[in-house]
C-alpha cells in the first residue's frame, strides 16, 4: 500500500546508476505548494539527476515520482508541461542563430495543431493558436527584460540574459511548478537581481519554485525549506539558516565523511 501525498511534487526512493557511478542513491523529498524549495549540495550530488527524473528525462532505476499525489513515476517528459511542470536548464540549450523571439517560438506548446494541422478546419484554430502564442512570448520577453533583444541572435546573449530566456521559455506555458537548475549560474549580478526579483514575484502569483543553486545568497534570498543533497541523497531539510549552521552539510560541502 502506497502512502497518499499531500504534497505538491514527492519523490521517492529514487536511485539511478550511470554504470557503476549512483548518481541518485534512495533519494526522497518534497516540494510543497506555493513554496519556493531549495536543492543544494555539492557538486555531483545529484541534483540536476533528480531534476531530470522528475521531469521524465532520466528513467530511475528505482521509486517513485509523485505530482498531486498521483504517480508520474513512467511519464515521458513531452507530457509534463501539460500536468504543469516546467524546468530551465543548468546549460541553457539555445539555437544561437535563431533570433530571441524565435527561439521563445520554438519552446514545446499545448497547442491543438499537430496532428491535425492539415485539415483544412483546424487551420483557422492553429492560425489563431499561433497568433495568442507570438504575443504571449513578446509579453514574457518584455516581463524578463528582454523584449528589446526580441530581434537579436540567442547566440549572442550574456549568461544571464540566456537564463532570462529559458526562464521565459518556462513560462509561456503557465505552468503551477518550475523546476530550476542554477538559474544563477554565470550570471551578473544585476541580472542576479533582476532573477530573484521574478521568481518572488511569480511565487506571489502562485507559481511553486524547486530551485537547484551554488549561488547561497540567492538560496538565502528565495528558498522558504532546503532539502541538502549529497551522494544521491537527501542529508537534512529545514530553514536555509538551520542547513547552512549544520554541521553535516558543512561537512558535506568540504568532501569529509560525516
Ligand atoms: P549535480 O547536479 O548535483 O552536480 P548530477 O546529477 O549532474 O549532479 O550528477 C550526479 C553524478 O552522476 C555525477 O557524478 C555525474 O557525473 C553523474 N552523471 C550525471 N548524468 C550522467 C550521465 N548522463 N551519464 C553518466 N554519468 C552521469
Ligand atoms: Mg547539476
Amino acid at each position: 500500500m502506497i502512502a497518499a501525498s499531500t504534497a505538491l511534487l514527492e519523490v521517492r526512493n529514487l536511485a539511478k546508476r550511470f554504470g557503476g557511478l549512483a548518481a541518485l542513491d534512495g533519494c526522497s523529498l518534497a516540494l510543497e505548494a506555493g513554496q519556493i524549495t531549495g536543492l543544494i549540495g555539492p557538486n555531483g550530488a545529484g541534483k540536476s539527476t533528480l531534476l531530470n527524473v522528475m521531469t521524465g528525462l532520466v528513467r530511475a532505476d528505482q521509486g517513485s515520482v509523485l505530482l498531486d499525489g498521483r504517480d508520474v513515476t513512467t511519464v515521458s517528459s513531452h507530457r509534463f508541461p501539460a500536468l504543469g511542470v516546467a524546468r530551465t536548464f543548468q546549460i541553457v540549450r539555445e539555437l544561437s542563430s535563431l533570433t530571441v523571439f524565435e527561439n521563445l517560438l520554438l519552446a514545446p506548446r499545448l497547442q491543438s495543431g499537430e496532428g491535425v494541422v492539415a485539415s483544412l478546419f483546424a487551420r483557422r484554430k492553429w492560425w489563431a493558436e499561433e497568433q495568442a502564442n507570438a504575443q504571449k512570448a513578446k509579453a514574457l520577453l518584455d516581463r524578463v527584460g528582454l523584449f528589446r533583444l526580441a530581434d537579436h541572435p540567442s547566440g549572442g546573449l550574456s549568461g544571464g540574459q540566456k537564463k532570462l530566456l529559458d526562464l521565459a521559455r518556462a513560462l509561456l506555458l503557465e505552468p503551477k511548478l518550475i523546476l530550476l537548475d542554477e538559474p544563477g549560474a554565470g550570471v551578473a549580478p544585476p541580472l542576479k537581481l533582476e532573477m530573484i526579483r521574478l521568481i518572488r514575484e511569480l511565487k506571489a502569483e502562485g507559481v511553486s519554485f524547486g530551485l537547484v543553486e551554488h549561488d547561497m545568497h540567492l538560496v538565502g534570498e528565495l528558498c522558504d525549506c532546503v532539502h541538502v543533497m549529497a551522494e544521491g541523497k537527501r542529508l537534512v531539510s529545514g530553514t536555509f539558516e538551520a542547513v547552512s549552521r549544520d554541521r553535516r552539510v558543512v561537512e558535506a560541502y568540504l568532501g569529509v565523511a560525516a
